[in-house]
């Protein structure tokens, strides 16, 4: 052991702070593993590739290796079954009846959403503005006593107020309660027979024309990244869906689109419109399974009192593949934050051997295909339905994702960088966003604390044009009321482009990142209280 300068043993108490394991976490062992799970060899980790189900048995490994209890019954995997649609013969869509009929051309006036069964309707047509049931959030367009039982509701797209920062529906983030998925299951709970769903926004003979959204959601030839929706999702909808053209919208309407969005932005929808026409629809979609999962171990508590109740540490593993000229390696997007998971979880193991476990149990989670649409986060999604842990036991969740790097913003930097400030890296060097601390400023407060390692902590984003607040596995647990950051350096040119490599991550960076997050789930695995959700929660204005 060298001699200490002065200066250094003054600074031992403050050392002595650091949870036990802390020093264990070492960015040599981390950029080992980073060399594999983001080497060529892994093929950019793609949902469903023989390379992805290599990287989630290679998680299982380590965390079999290092010790941890596996958290799902005997298994470290977490499964879930992923629906992958593709447009089978007969899909018709018709307008009217008797002289005044019209066909649909299947994606120029309509095509299905990917989640939708195969199934018919024919039922008159009721429009109800955005077609969304959120009494929490004091909106709800289907309060009126007029039915859409028997029905086909037409409902717009997206949510009221998506340009307002002090929208109930997060500012100027996408709600929840835009996803479509939700409003299907409002209407179909509602007695509807089927949905129809139109974006008014879509602009005739520009490149976000109807026919050519259509055509991203249903190319010629399957596309490279594929369109899943969670089986358990897909499985509850038994009535069919399309979107259509605000062309055909209006036609069905017998009214200009403009006032109704008025009217919709303006309140609740009061009572159903009933169309000029009815409608008969013919969805006609063939399913596949692909089966999915999430890696997930766990170190148990030993305090009698609070061994049930659970910190998770998180970070996804998948990517985006590659193609036969390019690999697109991931490695600050997310084999940084999958590999820090394993070292924070092996941290916990290392104090343990000496005697030093936590109170609460610490959750050590790999979530599956957080990249794929639609929408995304699918793997922590499954967690959050199938409740292996329970939502009320689970004192708050640290998701790594993205940890390796600056926060580098060009000017005009493009639609990637939408909503986002122009920033370089040398700005950035030393610093870390936290989001979702809106949603609980005890956890903002804990992570504060537990911060002895000298980062820059940028509460922002949490009300941001990049809706950075849903685009990562923290966002199903804040939707389920359960305190989460995202652990996140931000975005830069590299994102989701094939020079996202191992050689570009700063390890140093990395290591006192993920200090950061072992300390503060230490932190509140021993804690007397856990992180309270802000009531009601203060949408910040960015
Ligand atoms: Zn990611």
């Amino acid at each position: 052991m060298p001699v200490l300068p002065i200066c250094l043993l003054f600074a031992l108490p403050l050392a002595a702070q650091h949870a036990p394991g802390n020093d264990f976490l070492h960015r040599g062992r981390m950029k080992a593993d980073m060399q594999f799970l983001a080497g060529d060899g892994m093929r950019g980790r793609l949902t469903g590739s023989a390379e992805y189900n290599l990287a989630a048995d290679w998680i299982e490994s380590r965390f079999a290796r290092i010790g941890l209890e596996p958290a799902s019954g005997s298994s470290f995997f977490h499964r879930f079954d992923l629906v992958l649609s593709r447009l089978a013969p007969g899909n018709a869509l018709e307008i009217g009846s008797g002289d005044s009929r019209r066909q649909g051309r299947l994606r120029e006036d309509f095509y299905p959403l990917i989640f939708s069964p195969t199934a018919r309707a024919a039922a008159p047509v009721k429009f109800l503005g955005y077609g969304i049931e959120a009494p929490h959030l004091d909106w709800n367009d289907y309060a009126a006593p007029q039915s859409v039982h028997g029905a086909i509701v037409l409902i717009f797209d997206g949510e009221p107020g998506a340009n307002d920062p002090k929208s109930r529906f997060d500012g100027v983030v996408s709600s929840e309660s835009s996803n479509p998925i939700r409003k299907v299951l409002w209407a179909q709970s509602h007695g509807a027979d089927g949905v129809l769903v139109v974006n008014p926004s879509h602009q005739e003979n520009s490149r976000d024309s109807f026919p050519s959204a259509a055509r991203s959601i249903w190319p010629d030839q399957p596309p490279h990244l594929e369109r899943f929706t969670l089986a358990t999702y897909a499985n509850r909808i038994r009535i069919p869906v399309a979107q259509i053209s605000p062309a055909l919208a209006e036609m069905l309407l017998g009214k200009p689109l403009a006032a109704l969005r008025t009217e919709a932005e303006a309140g609740p929808w009061k009572t159903p419109l009933r169309a000029a026409h009815s409608a008969t629809m013919h969805i006609a979609l063939e399913r596949k399974i692909v089966e999915d999962r999430n890696v997930v171990g766990l170190i148990r508590g030993t305090d009698p009192a609070l061994k049930d109740e659970a910190v998770i540490v998180s970070g996804h593993y998948d990517h985006n593949g590659a193609t036969a000229e390019q690999i697109f390696n991931g490695a600050d997007d997310n084999a940084s934050g999958a590999i820090a998971t394993i070292e924070i979880a092996e941290a916990y193991m290392q104090a343990a051997a000496k005697g030093q476990k936590p109170k609460r149990t610490v959750i050590f989670a790999s979530w599956g295909s957080e990249e794929r649409c639609c929408g995304p986060l699918l793997g922590a999604w499954a967690w959050v339905e199938d409740q292996v842990w329970p939502l009320a036991k689970t004192v708050a969740v640290l998701n790594m994702d993205m940890i390796g790097r600056s926060e580098e913003v060009p000017p005009g930097g493009g639609s990637r960088f939408n909503g986002l400030a122009p920033q370089t890296a040398a700005q950035n060097a030393n610093n870390v966003n936290l989001i979702g601390t809106s949603y609980s400023p005890d956890l903002s407060k804990a992570a504060g604390e537990a911060n002895l390692f000298d980062l820059g902590l940028l509460r922002r984003y949490d009300n941001s044009r990049s809706n950075h607040l849903r685009r990562s596995d923290q966002w199903p647990f804040l939707n389920r009321g359960v305190p989460a950051l995202w652990f996140h350096t931000g975005l830069h040119p590299d994102y989701h482009t094939p020079y996202d490599r191992p050689e570009r991550i700063d390890y140093a960076k990395m290591e006192r990142i993920a200090r950061l997050v072992h300390q503060l789930s230490w932190n509140l695995a021993n804690a007397p209280s856990r992180p309270k959700m802000a009531q009601p929660r203060v949408i910040p204005q960015e």
